[in-house]
């Protein structure tokens, strides 16, 4: 997708400090952090969210979700927090779908 801003950051037409990476996917620090570690897992695959998911991405979502604690290791944190927003009602801003990472310190209860 020409115009998405997460596209771009994979293809490293917009910089970001890139965490992790593989085939699949990768992960990068948020630019607005909202906690110690906020961290932006996102397919390379454009998919706007997750109401854009079909059985056919289930390997793909899978295999995220399998990396985040490995990735959440690599920046010092055993605990955090996972956020998907999914449309604009719930907060999504950008239309690639990512997974949100959190922690670094005592997360308040949600
Ligand atoms: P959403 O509100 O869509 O769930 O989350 C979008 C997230 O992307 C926000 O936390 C925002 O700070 C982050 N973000 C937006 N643009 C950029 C960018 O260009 N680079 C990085 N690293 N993060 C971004
Ligand atoms: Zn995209």
């Amino acid at each position: 997708m020409s115009d998405c801003i997460f596209c771009k950051i994979i293809a490293g037409e917009i910089p970001s400090q890139r965490v992790y990476e593989d085939d699949r996917m990768i992960a990068f620090k948020d630019i607005n952090p909202k906690a110690q570690v906020h961290l932006l897992v996102i397919p390379r695959l454009h998919v706007t969210g997750l109401d854009a998911l079909t059985a056919q991405h289930k390997d793909l979502i899978a295999h995220m979700m399998l990396q985040l604690p490995q990735i959440a290791g690599s920046q010092g944190i055993k605990d955090f927090r996972t956020i998907i927003n999914n449309g604009a009602g719930a907060g999504q801003e950008v239309f690639h779908l990512h997974i949100h990472v959190m922690g670094g310190k005592q997360l308040p209860g949600f």
